[in-house]
């Protein structure tokens, strides 16, 4: 190295070189993570990870093992898991699984009733205001497989919606790789029976002793595909129509960080269609919803890891990452 470059280098403060603690958590996200999770969410092995069947058991454990790894504590000291039941009526009457207690009592008083033990994933890093909470949630489950299906039998659920699983693990990452205590606690939520009805997140927010205190919530329902090839920038960023800071946050963030995404801005007065962020806007909590759309593959067996679009995925993590740690550090939200 030249001398008078040297010399220079020398006279740079070192604190003009440290990333400050969000910027830390942003450099934590990457494609790597991402591959491993969705990878593993949405083998053929986990049989499509159907609520109450044994595959979806098994992504249970691999997603607490990795929250467990990572440092993330358990919501329920003891656990991880949150165990529930649903109830539907016997198969030839069509009825859809319910977490409600007054169907549960319905239904369990019938002839033949149907039963799921079920159970949502939950961890949290703990807040300076701990009592203030802010969440990221995506639904893990999805449509297991079809025995009599000709050929490929298994719904892996790449985009549906493991992709959703990898952002929340990667934000949870990136959390503590920030090395900072937020100012509200944060939960990472991994839904169970979201394919059944909402069950999971429904059943979460019903039984929840703090549901007033909670800020926000963000959810994930497959960011991983292209709706439209000519177009692999496209998202749709569903958000409280009354919380316009959210849709501020996401044209701030794209500039700032250099983002390659093309959002499809949508707010809603009271986003309850389509995904878990209904149980939440059902009870008025602001909400952000990323959502990649439609494509050929949607609950088919052909929503594979292959067919994933890696960068849009990963920068999609990347601003959502950004708008949680608006979400839980900003006195102004
Ligand atoms: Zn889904």
């Amino acid at each position: 190295m030249n001398k008078i470059i040297l010399c220079l280098l020398l006279l740079i403060p070192v604190s003009s070189f440290a990333q400050n603690p969000k910027e830390k958590g942003l450099a934590s996200i990457n494609r790597q993570s991402a591959e491993a999770y969705i990878g593993l969410l949405a083998n053929d092995a986990l049989q499509g990870r159907e609520a109450g069947k044994q595959g979806n058991c098994i992504a249970a454990e691999y997603i607490k093992a990795v929250l467990q790894d990572m440092g993330i504590k358990p919501l329920n000291n003891s656990s991880y898991f949150q165990p529930f039941e649903a109830y539907s009526r016997e198969r030839q009457k069509r009825t859809r699984f319910s977490v409600h207690p007054d169907s549960i009592v319905k239904y369990k008083g019938e002839q033949a009733f149907r039963k799921l033990e079920l159970r949502n994933v939950l961890g949290y890093i703990e807040g300076k205001r701990k009592h203030e909470y802010v969440i990221v949630g995506a639904h893990y489950d999805h449509l297991g497989m079809d025995e009599s299906l000709a050929g490929d039998n298994i719904y892996n659920g790449a985009d549906d919606n493991a992709s959703g699983v990898s952002a929340v693990l990667q934000i949870a990452k990136a959390f503590i790789a920030s090395d900072e205590k937020p100012e509200r606690t944060v939960i990472f939520a991994f839904w169970d029976g979201e394919e059944l009805g909402l069950l999971g997140s429904e059943y979460f927010v019903a039984n929840c002793p703090f549901v007033s205190s909670i800020k926000g919530y963000l959810n994930f329902d497959m960011i991983g595909r292209n709706n439209n090839e000519s177009n692999p920038e496209h998202v749709v960023y569903f958000y409280t129509e009354s919380h316009s800071d959210f849709g501020r946050w996401l044209k701030d963030d794209i500039t700032k960080y250099n983002l390659k995404l093309k959002p499809d801005y949508r707010p809603w007065d009271k986003p309850i269609g389509g995904s878990d962020n209904a149980s939440f806007a059902k009870r008025d909590i602001p909400l952000i919803w990323y959502h990649t759309d439609g494509h050929p593959d949607y609950h088919q067996p052909s929503d594979h890891t292959e067919r994933i679009n890696w960068d849009k995925l990963i920068d999609i993590t990347k601003a959502s990452f950004l708008n949680m740690w608006n979400m839980a550090n900003l006195n102004t939200f």
